[in-house]
């Protein structure tokens, strides 16, 4: 007999589903709803990708079914694909609409201050693909360490008062200022429970941006939602941090506020 499933059980079993603990039919109502819902799609690519993320940090053997594996294998490659041949991709696939509603409703940038209104939408984009990290490492300072020479700034990660805020590793990115090529970003990752908190690091000198803000022990926030997904920027130094997940606003800004 087929069963369908809905959110909250996809959701509530997918780890066993990610596992390989489940029979063929119970797979198929999972490989169903996955098809259907974009949703379920997103959350399951995160986690699915937290799991591959992990498994080089943790060197943890894979137990994922052979389905589960290939669509992620396919993930990857596509990740692992020429950067520039990825930024064209991701030009093309960027929704206009969705640009367009966040220029006129929640970011704002002066174009004096050099960066595109994109900031924001660049974390969320890097946030919601299922790049591989390519330095695993839970060790912050490994991590600083192999940014060296990579970026163009001393690479600080943000150090979490929190033992549920697990650094997964990190990999080199970019932020765009108009009329400019891309400037060199650090990417980290971090696993906080079941959820993923990715960090954009960057050179922020200069940025202001025009979004709804909020204070955290004496730090502006600035605050963007897409996607599903939320993100928090704040400055120290010359540095911008762009912290981007699907937690809670709450949590995220308590998880700033323990950041030092
Ligand atoms: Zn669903």
């Amino acid at each position: 007999m087929q069963r369908d499933i809905d959110c909250a059980d996809f959701r509530q079993f997918i780890d066993p589903y990610l596992d390989g603990e489940f029979d063929e039919t119970e797979r198929t109502a999972f490989d169903r709803h996955l098809t259907v819902c974009g949703d379920c799609r997103r959350h399951f690519e995160q986690q699915a990708w937290m799991q591959g993320a992990l498994r080089p940090a943790l060197k943890r053997p894979s137990r994922m079914p052979p389905a589960a594996r290939d669509r992620l294998c396919t993930r990857l490659r596509a990740a692992e694909r020429p950067a520039r041949i990825r930024r064209a991709a991701r030009r093309v696939a960027a929704p206009l609409s969705t640009l367009a509603a966040m220029g006129a409703v929640l970011l704002m940038v002066t174009p004096l201050t050099g960066f595109k209104p994109t900031v924001m939408a660049e974390a969320v984009d890097q946030h919601v693909r299922p790049l591989p990290v390519e330095m695993p490492s839970p060790i912050d300072q490994e991590v600083e360490r192999w940014f060296e020479g990579k970026v163009p700034f001393d690479m600080t990660a943000p150090r979490f008062d929190d033992e549920r805020v697990v650094l997964l590793g990190g990999r080199l990115s970019q932020v765009q200022r108009p009329g400019e090529e891309s400037r060199q970003a650090a990417y980290l990752v971090y696993g906080v429970g079941r959820h993923k908190l990715t960090v954009l690091v960057f050179d922020g000198t200069g940025l202001e941006i025009d979004a709804p803000m909020t204070k955290v022990d004496g730090k502006s926030v600035y605050l963007h939602d897409d996607r599903g997904v939320r993100v928090a920027l704040f400055q120290r130094g010359p540095l911008a941090y762009a912290f981007t997940s699907d937690l809670p606003q709450q949590r995220m800004l308590e998880l700033i506020g323990k950041t030092h």
